[in-house]
């Protein structure tokens, strides 16, 4: 059993017997684990709040090869996204991202440049407007893709190279990206896009977070974009189910 010592942030938290949680953590050194935090419950806990979702907290933890639940000992908070916490619709958007975290990404496996993207994005929703929020998710969910291997293309055709045109292009969730007309003429499946889509998409794709918020987008192309990254999500990974985070903003928006 090893002392270890890394920075998590916190995707998931559940009740564990009277006193404790068991708590879902994505780290910079060890990837997605989970830990015990005996007494987390207590009222004098000396977790205190550094265990809630969506919180960045340095950890140490004993680490028992071969395991898949490790004892915290540790938890210091380094940042807690109180402006989130405090806006339903930013607190549901960065749900959500924590939640593609916790679905998405198996086993204890270290990435570095995905934890960096993981925190860089909360702390985009936390440092915006609440407007901006969900284009964090979407630059997210393109973020995630790519490091899961399938980076969806939107500037040229994903097949043979060339320059897209016209008003709608034609995208191919199974090749993972946009076509030319040529290219869509043959295929059998065809998803058409505005091409002002693949533009905001590919924009955002590369965007700096400091450049999220200039990028403009109307209503319906959000509308356009919403359905298309769930369903390329769900093509190319074995989770076919929406987020429920953002299940619970639609109530919400229905009833409002
Ligand atoms: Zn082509």
């Amino acid at each position: 059993m090893a002392l270890c010592k890394t920075e998590a942030v916190v995707l998931r938290s559940i009740k564990w017997s009277e006193t404790s949680r068991i708590v879902t953590l994505y780290t910079l050194g060890f990837g997605k684990l989970k830990v015990v935090a005996k007494g987390a419950r207590r009222p004098k806990s000396q977790f205190g709040a550094s265990l809630e979702p969506i919180t960045h907290s340095a950890v140490v933890f004993y680490r028992k090869e071969g395991r898949d639940l490790h004892t915290l000992s540790q938890c210091d908070l380094i940042a807690a996204f109180p402006k989130i916490k405090s806006d339903l619709s930013t607190l549901t958007y960065a749900s959500a991202v924590c939640e593609l975290m916790d679905r998405l990404i198996t086993g204890e496996d270290p990435n570095r440049p995905l934890f960096r993207a993981l925190v860089e994005t909360l702390g985009g929703i936390e440092g915006g407007v609440a407007a901006d929020a969900e284009k964090f998710l979407w630059r997210f969910q393109l973020h995630l893709a790519a490091f899961l291997g399938y980076r969806p293309e939107f500037g040229t055709c994903v097949r043979c190279g060339a320059a897209l045109e016209g008003a709608k292009v034609a995208f191919s969730f199974a090749l993972g990206g946009t076509l030319c007309e040529r290219c869509a003429d043959e295929g059998a499946k065809r998803h058409l896009i505005h091409m002002g889509t693949a533009k905001f998409l590919f924009h955002l794709q590369r965007a700096h977070p400091d450049r999220v918020r200039a990028l403009k987008h109307s209503s319906w192309l959000a509308e356009e974009i919403r359905p298309l990254l769930k369903k390329f999500l769900a093509t190319h990974t074995e989770d076919h189910r929406g987020l429920r985070s953002l299940d619970f903003l639609e109530q919400v928006k229905e009833v409002g």
